[in-house]
């Protein structure tokens, strides 16, 4: 009976021992260790996904990666933290023996950053292997991969568009960390490359605007002129009417707008003080260029021509003519139309060599200019890389476009909003500006959500 008790005793002594073994290092510890974001990104896998551009245009970012390796189950771009995991549409695709992604294949669409919610994120690619199995649910399994910024550019900041009068201010940061782990009892270190998503409210500082306007011409530079009963109509005094009355409609929508000039001053297009130099440092997410049209000679467009950027989705755009339309019709110019009352003037290896030699002609050197490249310079110089910019500075004339390789950029519109030598047009333009004004101020009201 004694031998029994004994064998008992020494049984409960020996499993204590056991418990204590296994359990020791949170008996020791106050509190039980819980994951953290460090050991989230030392989980992920070892291969990541190299970074081949990124950019935010608009009010979008965009960026495409790829990784050295096939992956051929089910992948996902997420923005991931501890608690939540957002999965944003991408395209994955496969090629010469590498994943790759793209978000989208337009500028101005891809994450809209108006819409994230506040907090900390790190975008990765997860890759989701489905196991099936006859008599139990499927099970899956996530792997995760980081990404490695592959470019020259940097850190990124923005500030969402102003609603209900507060702002979230986005860090789009690529960081690393050591992991330190144990092979064959060696201590090794691998360095992990991420890109974090800091998400958080925050007040506009002083040099950041919602929206930038920019009256076309002023001062020595009237733009288009027209004589009418013995009056002088000026584009350059009519393009800055409308703007102001633009620039208060959206104020009084609580948006923060810059103009580029109040008054019949001149601007130059580059360098300081300059058109493209004031929109591009007011951190603006969509500018729109005031102008009135004309065809002397012609008489048979009208109408209004909405200007656009290279490669972007038109509802912006569409909304803008449309509504314009409504008051003056639109234009029945046949060149360059891509839609109704829209149009993307581009260069085209006649135009590349017209300008070279305009350049030549007048003592300058000729740019670089890529097939495809927005013609106006208000739209191209502004969107920066994703408009294929080209001013740099290479002629003393105009000095350098600072913004002209600029990966974060206005999304850029140019509105010839009516033709000044139609009479019906410019009787709406001298008399009803305000139609006008309110055609383009609702049209943005609506696409960027304020209510
Ligand atoms: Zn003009």
């Amino acid at each position: 009976m004694k031998k029994k008790v004994l064998i008992i005793i020494l049984s409960i002594l020996l499993i204590l021992l056991v418990l204590f073994i296994v359990f020791r290092k949170n008996i020791f510890s106050s509190t039980p260790k819980e994951k953290t974001i460090e050991d989230m990104i030392n989980e992920t896998e070892e291969n990541e996904f190299l970074v081949n551009s990124y950019s935010i245009f608009g009010t979008h970012f965009n960026i495409n990666a790829c990784v050295d390796k096939v992956i051929t189950n089910e992948t996902s771009l997420v923005l991931k933290n501890l608690t939540e995991e957002i999965d944003l549409d991408s395209n994955f695709y496969n090629s010469d023996g590498k994943t790759c992604f793209k978000i989208s294949n337009k500028n101005n669409t891809g994450i809209d950053l108006e819409t994230l919610i506040q907090g900390n994120y790190i975008l990765m690619v997860k890759e989701s292997i489905v196991e099936e199995s006859n008599d139990k649910e499927p099970t899956v399994t996530n792997y995760y991969y980081n990404l490695k910024n592959g470019t020259q550019n940097s850190d990124l900041e923005y500030y969402t568009i102003t609603k209900n009068g507060t702002n979230n201010k986005i860090n789009i940061n690529y960081k690393n960390q050591e992991k330190i782990y144990k092979e064959n009892k060696e201590e090794k270190k691998q360095t992990k490359n991420y890109l974090q998503f800091i998400i958080s409210e925050s007040k506009l500082p002083d040099n950041v605007y919602d929206i930038a306007i920019d009256p076309g011409h002023g001062g020595i530079d009237p733009g288009a002129t027209y004589n009418l009963n013995g009056t002088t109509y000026i584009e350059s005094n009519i393009t800055l009417n409308i703007s102001q009355l633009l620039k208060s409609e959206l104020e009084n929508m609580g948006l923060k707008v810059l103009i580029t000039r109040d008054d019949d001053s001149y601007l130059d297009p580059y360098g300081v003080g300059g058109r493209t130099t004031i929109i591009n440092s007011s951190n603006a997410k969509i500018s729109l260029s005031i102008h009135m049209n004309s065809d002397y000679g012609i008489m048979k467009y009208g109408g209004v021509e909405v200007y656009v950027p290279n490669n972007i989705d038109y509802t912006l755009a569409k909304s803008f003519a449309n509504n314009i339309a409504k008051i003056v019709g639109y234009s029945k110019n046949p060149s360059f139309k891509v839609g109704d009352g829209i149009y993307f003037k581009y260069f085209t290896p006649q135009l590349i060599e017209q300008a070279k030699q305009e350049n030549l002609a007048n003592g300058m050197l000729a740019y670089d200019i890529k097939e495809g490249a927005p013609y106006m310079f208000m739209i191209r110089e502004i969107g920066g890389l994703n408009t294929m910019a080209y001013n740099d500075g290479r002629n003393a004339k105009y000095p350098k476009n600072e913004y002209y390789t600029s990966i974060q950029t206005a999304e850029p519109y140019l509105i010839e909003t009516a033709y000044l030598n139609y009479a019906n047009d410019l009787n709406l333009l001298v008399n009803e500006p305000q139609r006008f004004s309110e055609a383009i101020s609702s049209a943005l009201k609506e696409y960027l959500n304020i209510s």
